[in-house]
């Protein structure tokens, strides 16, 4: 009988989510060929590698982390690790950037990840093509990559897992009237310290995380700030004196700011924190039949696969979430599919779920650029791949724990991160007395 060729699978970046990937490419070597991971800087960890500069690399491309110097994790430890690969028990819970850089390095040696990163290597498109095989017309996949020096090559693969990240672009809200600010306009991508603004007044939009951390870094510089956001009001330490506003609805021609309840002030900043937009340079979406907007990316079955080309894999793509165990589900799951353990439903089918799920969380309300956020859902969501991929799922108690992780940050968002937690077994974790700074 002739022997099954094994599956070549493409990676594009080598962050979080593009390690794991290959972790578990790696795992399976009777079923697929050893991954080929492209990664357009010279480094790992992505997000994680903290990049003093901000603008663009030497070759040009813009600089990817949004990494700021002082950033803490805002989940601890226990429920950011990838499941398999526990962070070093010495650690506080929450972590400096640092140690989450060193802990991607640490899980690239375990699993011998390096050797399979082109560094330096910018994916510039890719492409599917349709090969006639005896099962009847699968699609392959051609990937067009760059190296610094300018060298193009192409390479054709049957699988590639999309982990480009999704933190890079920033995306800025259209304010009328925004030409006649005078003062500097920014966004939390290019922040990296609160030094330089010192004394300044600074008004600061969106109060998700990067919102109401970088507020109380730059509050504890003496800069004057309002953070301003249409959401509940957030708790916020009192001697830190930071101004809340409803959200800035435009800039009047003598260059003030007038918020939304009618009020106007004026500033030397304007720091938007205001997420960031997906990007994927090197896909035509038509193509695809994929529509990439700014805040979604639709349709893809169970967050992950277009269901008319599902051989390309989009992992984390959703927000509110623990990303490191999203990833590793996600994985497992695409592997599943490549496997043949899983069977998906006709594309029909995938498509109907999909905008069926998609009109539900409408029609409850939700924003077009919230459709993506699981938060709660995701541990339905982890259920349901698992169950699908014969894997076994996150424990119980991560979900707990994240729980208890949200109430002490709406609690107090300054002190949560010194906290610290131990996993106890499954469905249990403990608060641990002495909180340790790292
Ligand atoms: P990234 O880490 O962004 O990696 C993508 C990689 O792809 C990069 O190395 C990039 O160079 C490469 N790449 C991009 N395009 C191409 C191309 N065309 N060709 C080749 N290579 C390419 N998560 C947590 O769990 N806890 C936290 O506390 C937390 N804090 C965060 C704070 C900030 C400020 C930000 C921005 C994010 C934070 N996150 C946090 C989320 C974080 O993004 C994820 O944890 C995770 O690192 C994302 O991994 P990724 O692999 O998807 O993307």
């Amino acid at each position: 009988m002739k022997r099954r060729s094994r599956v070549r699978v493409a990676v594009i970046g080598a962050g979080a989510a593009g390690l794991c990937a290959a972790r578990h490419v790696l795992s399976k070597p009777e079923t697929f060929d050893p991954p080929v991971l492209f990664e357009m800087t010279n480094h790992l960890g992505g997000t994680w590698f903290y990049e003093e500069r901000v603008g663009t690399y030497d070759n040009g491309y813009p600089i990817h982390s949004s990494m700021y110097r002082d950033l803490r994790t805002n989940l601890p430890k226990e429920i950011m690790m990838f499941p398999d690969f526990p962070f070093d028990d010495h650690l506080p819970s929450f972590l400096h950037h640092t140690s989450v850089q060193q802990y991607l390095e640490k899980y690239c040696e375990k699993y011998d990840i390096a050797h399979h990163i082109k560094f330096n290597t910018v994916v510039e498109k890719v492409k599917p093509i349709s090969m006639a095989t005896e099962t009847g017309g699968a699609v392959t996949w051609e990937v067009i990559s760059r190296s610094t020096c300018g060298e193009q090559n192409m390479q054709t693969f049957n699988s590639v897992f999309v982990c480009n990240g999704h933190y890079s672009d920033p995306h800025l809200p259209y304010i009328p009237g925004i030409e006649h600010f005078k003062g500097k306009v920014l966004h939390s991508h290019s922040y990296r310290h609160p030094e330089p603004f010192t004394n300044k007044s600074v008004v600061v939009l969106g109060a998700k995380a990067s919102g109401v951390d970088i507020s109380i870094e730059l509050a504890q510089v003496n800069a004057q700030v309002i953070l301003s956001h249409n959401t509940p009001t957030v708790s916020l330490p009192p001697p830190l004196g930071i101004r809340q506003a409803s959200a800035v609805v435009g800039v009047l021609e003598d260059g003030s700011l007038q918020f939304q309840d009618g009020s106007v002030t004026r500033a030397d900043i304007l720091l938007f924190c205001t997420g960031y937009n997906f990007n994927f340079p090197f896909l035509s979406p038509s193509e695809l039949a994929l529509d990439i907007q700014d805040l979604l990316v639709a349709p893809l079955y169970k967050y992950l696969l277009p269901p008319s080309f599902p051989s390309i894999f989009f992992i984390g793509i959703c927000k509110i979430i623990c990303p490191f165990i999203h990833f590793d589900c996600q994985v497992k799951f695409a592997l599943a599919v490549l496997e043949g353990l899983i069977k998906l439903p006709t594309q029909e089918e995938m498509e109907m779920e999909v905008h069926g799920e998609m009109q539900r969380k409408q029609d409850k309300g939700v924003q077009m650029k919230h459709l993506l956020n699981l938060d709660r859902d995701q541990w339905g969501y982890y259920l349901d791949l698992a169950k699908m991929g014969q894997f076994t799922p996150p424990l119980a108690v991560l979900e707990s724990l994240y729980e208890e992780v949200r109430r002490q940050r709406q609690k107090d968002p300054q002190k949560y991160r010194l906290l610290n937690y131990r996993l106890i077994d499954a469905t249990q974790w403990e608060l641990l007395e002495a909180p340790s700074e790292q």
